[in-house]
């Protein structure tokens, strides 16, 4: 049994929390009568990150991945308070795409620690846009338009644990896809494209519900309209997953982008690659080359760095910039990572009441206003205690 003490993140209400075999037991609001620590953690939901590519030199895209090296991603969430995740895996040739489904729909099968993690897998890829800007690092010798059957091959090698698949809706017959992939309970998402309105209207009329990084992986200029990230910004029935890690998109975009969807249609992803959870330094990349991370968190081509080489900073970055760009609280930032992805994704989220799975999180903010960084105090995964410590 586990007891502790926090402040709820949503109605900042001190509480006493019991948890046992699992699930929350009691949840018990204690009088703030001024006697209560002045640092007490806060107590969120466990965090949901829909877009991971890797951690700490393990690429979900490798051809050598181990069910083992999945299992150490999904446990190195743990760290930053995410709780589930979708392994994502990008535009590569069929041998790559083939092995990373098998050995993750594997590691689900016969690894405890990813069952309770992964909620399965995002295929960013390869039915792409091939032009150079809305292309991003997805190399163009093999994106290819969507193909129904290449797209079956790989469900069925990943035991149907294909949860989110990002396309390019500009190619032929994509309603049709589309279609076919949200009858297998797919969450379709529009991303790395080049579409026309017309185009985007018609994937979302077909069952299309995200737009993947809305902002990145996109033409350095772009008409002033019509374009493809005023579509998809206009278009309520798409929620964007926004990558903010304070490199990617910049303060006044985050805030527009917000405030114009509103939040309950807005995501927080990490994006994060195989580099994340190194410390600053020179590093060989599989896909890009030399890449270097800097003080800032920034991935950048080495030499060159002004072009991000990918996201390095957890999910957890993206809430505290939620914070220090926007008029939005806490329930609203940490709901960006998780009651968002949970809904849109389709699994139950955790709400803080009494008999739900204790898949949790305790947070303290940075005293700095703006809030500058969170960090994570514990993680617990179906009630046990999977990082961190109890504060005492
Ligand atoms: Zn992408």
């Amino acid at each position: 049994m586990i007891s502790l003490t926090a402040r709820r993140y949503d109605t900042q209400q001190p509480v006493r929390l019991r948890i046992d075999r699992g699930v929350i037991q009691t949840l018990d609001a204690i009088p703030d009568q001024g006697d209560l620590p002045d640092d007490l953690p806060w107590l969120a939901p466990g965090l949901i990150d829909l877009q991971v590519n890797g951690y700490d030199g393990i690429s979900f895209n490798s051809p050598s991945l181990s069910p083992d090296q999945v299992r150490q991603v999904s446990l190195a969430m743990d760290a930053h308070g995410v709780t589930r995740y979708c392994p994502t895996v990008t535009t590569a040739p069929w041998e790559v795409l083939a092995h990373a489904m098998t050995t993750i729909a594997h590691a689900i099968r016969t690894l405890p620690e990813v069952a309770d993690r992964v909620l399965g897998i995002h295929l960013e890829g390869p039915y792409l846009c091939s032009d150079d800007g809305p292309r991003g690092a997805h190399p163009a010798a093999h994106i290819r338009p969507p193909d129904w059957d290449h797209f079956q091959r790989l469900q069925h090698l990943a035991d149907g644990q294909i949860r989110i698949v990002t396309l390019a809706p500009e190619y032929d017959k994509v309603p049709e896809f589309i279609r076919r992939a949200v009858g297998q309970g797919v969450l379709v998402a529009i991303g790395h494209t080049n579409a026309n309105s017309q185009q985007i209207r018609a994937a979302v009329d077909a069952g299309a519900r995200l737009s993947t990084h809305l902002g990145n992986g996109a033409h350095r200029q772009l008409p002033r309209h019509p374009n493809y990230i005023w579509d998809q910004l206009a278009e309520d029935r798409l929620v964007a997953s926004l990558i903010v890690d304070g490199h990617h998109l910049p303060p006044a975009v985050v805030k527009s982008f917000l405030r114009a969807k509103g939040p309950t249609r807005c995501i927080l992803i990490s994006d994060i690659t195989s580099m994340a959870g190194k410390p600053p330094g020179k590093y060989e990349s599989a896909n890009s080359g030399e890449i270097e991370i800097l003080e800032d968190g920034r991935m950048v081509l080495a030499g060159q760095r002004h072009l991000l080489a990918g996201a390095a900073l957890p999910i957890t970055a993206g809430v505290a910039n939620v914070l220090r760009y926007t008029e939005y609280d806490l329930q609203v930032a940490v709901d960006l990572a998780s009651v968002g992805p949970a809904h849109l994704i389709g699994t139950e989220p955790v709400r803080l009441q009494v008999g739900v799975p204790a898949d949790l999180t305790l947070l303290r903010l940075s005293t700095a206003d703006p809030v500058a960084s969170i960090h994570v105090v514990a993680t617990f995964v179906k009630g046990c205690l999977v990082s961190g410590r109890i504060p005492g």
